[in-house]
C-alpha cells in the first residue's frame, strides 16, 4: 500500500461537511467560515517515545491525538470544526492504521469536527500532528491573560487521575478508570463553549494544575492562592494511592485536559455532568501558593517540560 492508497483507504473515507468546500484531495483545503465569527487554530504532536511507548493501542492514540486539540479549542472558549493530520509512520500496517482511524473519528465525531486534509510520511518512529481549526464569537474568546485579583479559581472534572493512570500502565495495568482517563481524555469542549465570554481568564490542563495555572497567572500579571482541601480529586485516585500522593498526582501531574479557568462576580456556568470546583483566588503579588489545612504547603513543581 502507498501513500496515496493509504489515504484513499483510511482517511478520504472519513465524513466531511457543507462547510468544506475542498476536502482531502487536493493541494489545500478550503474552508467556508461563519460569517462574523473569529478563527482559532490550534495544533499538537505526538511523538512516540516522548508521548506514548509503541505498544499503546492505535485506536487510543487517535483519539487522545484529537482530544488534546479539542482541550486547547476548548480552553479559547471556541467551537472546534476542521482538522488536519500529519502522520509519520515506519510502515503501513492495516490493522494499526484502521484503529487509528477509527480512534481519531470517535474523538472528532463527537463535537462535529471534520478531517480536511493532511500530510504522510515515512520515519523511523510514529509521530502524529493534528491541527484543528475552530470559531468564536468574538468578544467572547478566553485568553489566559485575563485574570484580575479577587476573582475565583476553578477547575473542572478531577485533577491527578491522568498521571496516575500513566503510573498504573508503566506497571502494565491497563483495564482502568485511571488509565482510561490518560488514554482517552475528555476535552471539555461544551463547558469551554458555555464559559466564553464569562470567564476571565482560562487554561486546560496538560503540563499540571501547578504549571498551567502558573502560566495563566503570569499571562494576566497576578498571582494567586489555592487551597489543596479544595482540589477535586476522583475516588478511583484516592482508592488507591494516599493522602499525599494523590495531591501530588492533583497539583503536578498533567494530562487531564480538564480546564483550569478564573471568574469575576457571579455563578459560574453549571453542567449536569460535569463537577465545577472552586479552589482558591487571585492575587495582586506574583506567584502561586498552596495552602494546606491553613498552612503553606511546598508542592513539588514537576509539570512536564521539553528541553529542561
Ligand atoms: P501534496 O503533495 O500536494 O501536499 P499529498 O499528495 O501529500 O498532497 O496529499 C494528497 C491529499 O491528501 C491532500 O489533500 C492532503 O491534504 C491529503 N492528506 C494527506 N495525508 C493525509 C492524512 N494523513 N489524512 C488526511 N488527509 C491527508
Ligand atoms: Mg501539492
Amino acid at each position: 500500500m502507498d501513500e496515496f492508497e493509504l489515504i484513499r483507504r483510511y482517511f478520504a473515507c472519513l465524513p466531511t461537511a457543507p462547510d468544506v468546500r475542498v476536502g482531502i484531495g487536493d493541494d489545500g483545503a478550503v474552508l467556508r467560515p461563519t460569517p462574523g465569527r473569529d478563527l482559532v487554530t490550534v495544533v499538537d504532536t505526538l511523538v512516540q517515545g516522548v508521548h506514548f511507548t509503541p505498544d499503546i493501542d492505535a485506536a487510543d492514540l487517535g483519539f487522545r491525538a484529537v482530544a488534546v486539540n479539542l482541550s486547547d479549542i476548548a480552553a479559547m472558549g471556541a467551537r472546534p470544526r476542521w482538522m488536519l493530520l500529519a502522520l509519520t509512520l515506519p510502515a503501513a500496517e492495516a490493522t494499526w492504521l484502521e484503529r487509528f482511524a477509527a480512534g481519531l473519528q470517535a474523538a472528532a465525531s463527537a463535537h462535529d469536527v471534520v478531517l480536511v486534509g493532511g500530510d504522510t510520511t515515512r520515519g523511523d518512529i510514529v509521530v502524529i500532528s493534528v491541527q484543528i481549526v475552530g470559531d468564536v464569537a468574538p468578544d467572547a474568546v478566553m485568553m489566559r491573560s485575563g485574570a484580575r485579583p479577587g476573582d475565583r479559581i476553578f477547575v473542572t472534572g478531577t485533577v491527578g487521575d491522568a498521571a496516575a493512570g500513566l503510573t498504573l500502565l508503566a506497571g502494565g495495568q491497563t483495564d482502568n478508570i485511571l488509565v482510561r482517563r490518560f488514554l482517552r481524555p475528555a476535552a471539555r469542549v461544551a463547558y469551554g463553549r458555555a464559559l466564553a465570554g464569562q470567564a476571565s481568564a482560562a487554561i486546560d490542563i496538560s503540563d499540571g494544575l501547578v504549571t498551567d495555572l502558573d502560566k495563566l497567572l503570569a499571562a494576566s500579571g497576578v498571582g494567586g492562592e489555592i487551597e489543596c482541601d479544595r482540589l477535586p480529586i476522583s475516588a478511583a485516585l484516592r482508592s488507591r494511592f494516599d493522602a499525599d500522593t494523590c495531591l501530588d498526582f492533583a497539583l503536578a501531574g498533567g494530562d487531564d485536559y480538564e480546564l483550569c479557568f478564573t471568574f469575576g462576580d457571579g455563578e459560574v456556568p453549571q453542567a449536569d455532568d460535569l463537577a465545577v470546583t472552586e479552589i482558591g483566588v487571585v492575587r495582586g503579588t506574583p506567584g502561586l501558593d498552596c495552602r494546606r489545612n491553613g498552612k503553606p504547603y511546598a508542592h513539588a513543581d514537576s509539570g512536564y517540560r521539553h528541553f529542561r
